[in-house]
């Protein structure tokens, strides 16, 4: 049996916690487990490098951010590697390049494009527990160290699960699992026993912030089930994977929300053919995701105006290229608006069950809640509306399709 364990920040966060983490590897790596362990920072250690990185240089050099920042994943290596070896085993660290796992050079959110398991492979059959540290890899051509974007020790430990043919991939964190919601919002919020990549990809990428998008994309391809479990609890967690005929019996599994959101509406384009190239396009190039578009043509046909939305991060990037470009484009005025929110509902079963919608446009309205925005695919509807609104939004939701029921 081979293993892989990810710990996340706050499973670390002191010698304390690292030790009863030293514990649980112990007693999987005591049975005869090939284990691989992969860590996170301890919590709050990368915000503060990313902190020092931003405070030592306004436009930094993003290879010596990804120096700085990688650096807390191997503290906690160590640290960990030091504790199993007292506990009897044999155990060592490995930092990203001398587990081979090789990157793009788009340093900060660079992507994995490959892993040579073969070293790991051969340690872990000699008896050793292997503690990777997540989050970094390295790019062989410019021989420098790459991170994978926040988050992305769970892109690490999936990864790492595929490339050494493990068994299972657990992630350990401070929750007990995989929410209909979150749980600090809605207290009657329910641990999922099981969701499929699908929608945890969804969910992942609408604002759950338990696991990093990315992890699910891959583990979706290569098909490695995931486990999210809690590192201070022992429960079942969440199991996420294939999807079975069970999960489409319920219409929606669950409701998320993003508030880093930001509206544009650009007023008055005159309606022709061209207008959507020439609106997105700059934008596109100044590589800006766009989410939830509206157009709408005026009364007499012949303007329009073009709503959508950006992360609020790329809000004055965005205004400043859409003012750049207004000759080109053509408008009469852009407006923005910061000041709203996206909330989603996620479920396969919304495939065969067609009244979703309509619940959840009647359940919005009898709060009073305005939709200024919407967007859908087969497994989600996603509507912007007022943030203030949010708290209001997930509880009457998460009631309205009962997720609070087995
Ligand atoms: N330590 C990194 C971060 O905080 C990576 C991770 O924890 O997954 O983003
Ligand atoms: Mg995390």
């Amino acid at each position: 049996m081979r293993i892989v364990m990810k710990f996340g920040g706050t499973s670390l966060s002191s010698l304390e916690h690292i030790s009863r983490v030293a514990e649980l590897v112990y007693s999987k790596a005591a049975k005869g487990c090939e284990t691989c362990v992969v860590v996170s920072a301890m919590a709050g250690v990368t915000n503060q490098l990313v902190d020092y990185v931003k405070r030592s240089s306004k436009v930094y050099d993003a290879r010596e951010y990804d120096t700085v920042v990688s650096a807390g994943e191997q503290v906690t290596a160590g640290l960990l590697a030091l504790m199993l070896q007292q506990r009897g085993l044999e155990a060592r660290s490995w930092l990203g390049w001398q587990a081979g796992i090789k990157t793009s050079d788009t340093h900060g959110r660079a992507r994995i494009s490959s892993i040579d398991g073969s070293r790991l492979v051969a340690y872990l059959e000699t008896g050793g527990v292997a503690v990777m540290a997540g989050f970094q890899g390295h790019h062989p051509e410019t021989n420098r160290i790459t991170t994978l974007g926040r988050g992305g020790s769970d892109t690490s430990a999936v990864a790492l699960a595929i490339a050494i043919d493990s068994d299972s991939c657990d992630i350990y964190t401070d929750v007990e699992g995989v929410y209909t919601t979150d749980p600090r919002i809605v207290p009657q919020a329910k641990k999922l026993k099981k969701i499929s990549y699908e929608e945890m990809l969804e969910m992942a990428s609408l604002g759950s912030k338990v696991l990093q998008a990315r992890s699910v994309e891959l583990a979706m391809k290569y098909a490695m089930p995931i486990r999210v479990l809690s590192s201070f609890k022992d429960t079942l967690g969440t199991l996420i994977t294939s999807e079975d005929k069970d999960m489409e019996k319920k219409s929606v599994v669950g409701v998320t929300t993003t508030k880093d959101e930001a509206q544009i509406t650009v007023i008055g384009i005159l309606d022709a053919p061209s207008i959507a190239a020439k609106v997105f396009s700059p934008i596109g190039d100044a590589k800006i995701n766009v989410d939830m578009i509206v157009q709408s043509t005026s009364r007499d046909g012949r303007v329009a105006d073009v709503t959508f939305t950006i992360a609020e991060n790329d809000l004055d990037r965005t205004l400043a290229i859409l003012n750049a470009k207004r000759d080109v484009i053509g408008f009469e005025d852009v407006h923005a608006d910061s000041n709203v929110a996206k909330v989603s509902i996620v479920g396969i079963g919304m495939r065969c069950h067609t009244e979703v919608a309509h619940t959840m446009f009647k359940t919005l309205a009898s709060k009073n809640i305005n939709i200024k925005s919407i967007s859908t695919s087969e497994i989600k509807i996603s509507v912007l509306i007022e943030r203030d609104y949010v708290e209001l939004a997930l509880r009457s939701l998460h009631d309205a399709y009962k997720l609070d029921e087995e």
